[in-house]
């Protein structure tokens, strides 16, 4: 049975490039990067040079890259780390009610710690607006951190203007960028963010390293004590292979990046229109003008998404119902409620997210079970007979 893969969202395949990058740092290239002779200088300079590939992806310097074990370890840094730092300034933090749980469940935390948190409305199409920040920031703010794109409806938030609101307060800015790397244009400069967390999974490389992005003249805090890697900040011996892969992905992305976008949304957008004319009643979640070119969020009404996943499972077609992280509980999608859409509906809604390697063909064979799985779940559905299905 053909198998597709429409989930890039929640990880992406490791491309083959990056898998030959990793391999002589786990054979001949183990040296540890703090050891003094030449196996220990190789592996500190594969480390450098990632940097450099992941710092020149978002238009930092390589001082300004941090190395974690992932995106949500970037967003808990920064978040506690602010917060610690600056409590006797201020104990109000700005972020959205569309964020990922990376965001929202630190939060919750620093809320238990006393901290006042505001969480954002989008507007319908999932944007959040720059006038809803300037309303919400008090003498008490001390950070704003906003997601770059939404990683179940793909949205592309304003994050250059949010983040000049926050400068002019003299507030400091952060963007969990996971979603948008490797898929949006990102310069920090132009931006003007303070810091910005990356993953490297969900750009073609290898799951357990991240990083994080300070601004060069900010401080940060360790959050893991011990030894002097990643210049004091970060101890723990380097996961070399991991970062020398995230380093390699990075690369192909920043040489790649305006074909990855073109090809992804050339062929989002010929799912999202075959959707729209052969099956009756859906709705497409979030604005399509400012979107991840390979996301498409789509509410099939009167039916329940989960069905619609197994079924296209059972036919080797792999999708998800919201942001992976959600997709094992029950409850509705909070991006989703977030933007208004009605709870049922909610429950009919499917994430389809295309990549490099997505091919035509998968769409159309994902169409070709798609449009009668609709159907028949349809026809055993209530409302069918009023409908007249
Ligand atoms: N932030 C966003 C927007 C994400 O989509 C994800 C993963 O889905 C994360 C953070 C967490 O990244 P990681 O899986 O590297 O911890």
């Amino acid at each position: 049975m053909r198998q597709v893969y429409l989930d890039y969202s929640a990880t992406t395949p490791v491309k083959e490039e990056v898998i030959e990058a990793m391999i002589p740092c786990l054979k001949e290239g183990y040296g540890n990067p703090s050891s003094l002779y030449t196996q220990g200088l190789m592996a500190k300079a594969a480390l450098d040079e990632a940097r450099a590939k992941v710092a020149a992806l978002i238009g930092a310097t390589s001082n300004e890259i941090y190395f974690t074990s992932c995106g949500t370890e970037s967003d808990n840094w920064v978040l506690f780390d602010v917060a610690k730092r600056l409590k006797n300034k201020g104990n109000h933090i700005i972020t959205s009610s569309i964020e990922h749980h990376a965001i929202l469940h630190t939060c919750e935390q620093l809320e238990k710690e006393g901290f006042q948190i505001t969480y954002l409305s989008p507007n319908a199409e999932g944007i959040i607006e720059p006038e809803a920040l300037q309303a919400a920031i008090t003498d008490q703010t001390i950070l704003v951190s906003i997601m770059m794109v939404n990683n179940e409806i793909g949205t592309v938030e304003p994050i250059k203007e949010l983040a000049k609101i926050a400068k002019e307060h003299n507030i400091l800015f952060h963007t969990d960028a996971v979603q948008g790397l490797g898929n949006v244009h990102i310069d920090v400069k132009d931006l003007g963010v303070d810091y910005l967390s990356m993953s490297a999974h969900k750009i073609y490389g290898p799951k357990g390293v991240g990083a994080l992005f300070v601004r060069k003249g900010l401080r940060i805090d360790s959050m893991i004590h011990g030894g002097g890697q990643e210049r004091k900040k970060r101890a723990g011996t380097e996961n070399v292979a991991g970062i020398v892969g995230f380093g390699k992905a990075a690369e192909l992305a920043f040489n790649n990046l305006d074909q990855h976008i073109n090809h992804s949304r050339e062929l989002r957008d010929y799912l999202a229109d075959s959707i729209v004319k052969s099956i009756p009643d859906v709705t497409i979640n979030g604005t399509m003008e400012h979107r991840h070119p390979g996301n498409l969020n789509v509410t099939f009404n009167y039916i329940e998404g989960e069905s619609i996943l197994l079924l296209l499972d059972a036919m080797g077609v792999a999708v998800s119902t919201g942001s992976a992280c959600s997709s094992k509980s029950l409850k509705p999608s909070h991006v989703l409620d977030a933007i208004g859409v009605p709870v049922e509906q909610i429950h009919g809604t499917v994430r389809f997210t295309v990549g490099d390697f997505t091919t035509k063909e998968d769409i159309d064979y994902t169409l070709e079970q798609l449009i009668p799985i609709v159907k028949k779940l349809r026809e055993l559905s209530p409302v069918s007979a009023e409908k007249g299905w």
